[in-house]
């Protein structure tokens, strides 16, 4: 496995590869990885022909004042252990510097599907996130890139940004990867204190109670709103920064629950905010839970 540090050294790496008729399968990281980023990896080694390459950076353009930029893991032995394992062919690990040589004053924005959800408390992040992709879309120039079901409004943004922009690149996603007691598996899960992680269990339970109410046929969004919440304040998770269900096409509300919708959420565990969701194709005879939003 080939660590390049430079933008040079990863495009030179990608030239090689494509000189020799491998086909680029991108999954940009901000480290500190667990088998949902492995989750990615292996939708990136299902791609023929394709070499990984797997990012590891920690983008401060998308951490808000405030934020954990500086308290986020960066476990950097571990995160190439991890790589290696996965059978990754190149991980680009570049400095802050490398990425940002001067002050940035050229910016992707990305309207409509940034406003809602994470989009209201976090101002600047999905610019952040727009900007460092579309660079890093350029630095390595993938064929495929891979993206988590559980950031789905970032997966959306990105899915606008390559849409809009004609980025000649293909996305995937790679289905939430869980805990067994459900809870999504994150990053930021290592913040947790043993009391914390086990009441981080309710954001899963709640949406699967949203979920079922659908099942169920409740169609008021509302209604099957209340049953996520009921598990939330049974539970001791009172912090809750939103739990909406919208349309997948723009992210817009309902009155009625059709099509296909997302179930997202975001709660304050303690300290630390985690989100979920779950996707449902909603129609005349039922609800089905889909593994991802494509
Ligand atoms: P991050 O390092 O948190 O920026 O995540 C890098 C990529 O891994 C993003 O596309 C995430 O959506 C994805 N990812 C993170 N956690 C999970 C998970 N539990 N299951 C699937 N994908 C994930």
């Amino acid at each position: 496995m080939e660590i390049c540090r430079t933008v040079a050294a990863v495009r030179g790496h990608v030239a090689r590869r494509r000189a020799s008729g491998r086909t680029t399968a991108f999954v940009p990281t901000m480290g500190a990885l667990h088998d949902g980023h492995g989750a990615c990896v292996a939708v990136a080694r299902d791609v023929p022909d394709g070499a990984v390459v797997v990012s590891i950076f920690v983008n401060p353009t998308q951490f808000a004042p405030g934020e954990d930029l500086s308290r986020y893991p960066r476990p950097l032995e571990s995160d190439l252990e991890a790589c290696r394992r996965w059978g990754v062919d190149a991980v680009f690990v570049p400095s802050p510097e490398e990425m940002y040589a001067e002050a940035q004053q050229a910016w992707v924005e990305v309207e409509g599907v940034t406003g809602p959800l994470c989009g209201r408390s976090r101002p600047g992040h999905f610019r952040g996130v727009a900007t460092v992709v579309t660079k890093l879309f350029n630095i390595v120039q993938p064929d495929v890139a891979v993206f988590g079901q559980k950031d789905a409004q970032q997966a959306l943004v990105i899915h606008r940004m390559v849409q809009q922009l004609a980025l000649p690149v293909e996305l995937r996603l790679a289905p939430i990867a869980r805990e067994a007691d459900g809870l999504a598996l994150s990053s930021r899960n290592a913040y947790l204190s043993a009391a914390e992680r086990e009441r981080a269990t309710a954001l899963y339970a709640g949406l699967r109670a949203g979920r079922d109410a659908a099942r169920d046929g409740e169609r008021d969004p509302a209604r099957v709103l209340e049953a996520v919440r009921g598990v939330f304040a049974a539970r001791g998770v009172n912090d809750v920064e939103y739990a909406e269900i919208l349309s997948l096409d723009d992210l817009s509300p309902l009155d009625h629950l059709t099509g296909r919708v997302i179930l997202a959420v975001a709660a304050r565990i303690g300290a630390t905010r985690l989100i979920d969701n779950v996707v449902l194709r909603v129609s005349a005879g039922g609800c089905e839970e889909l593994p991802t939003m494509w």
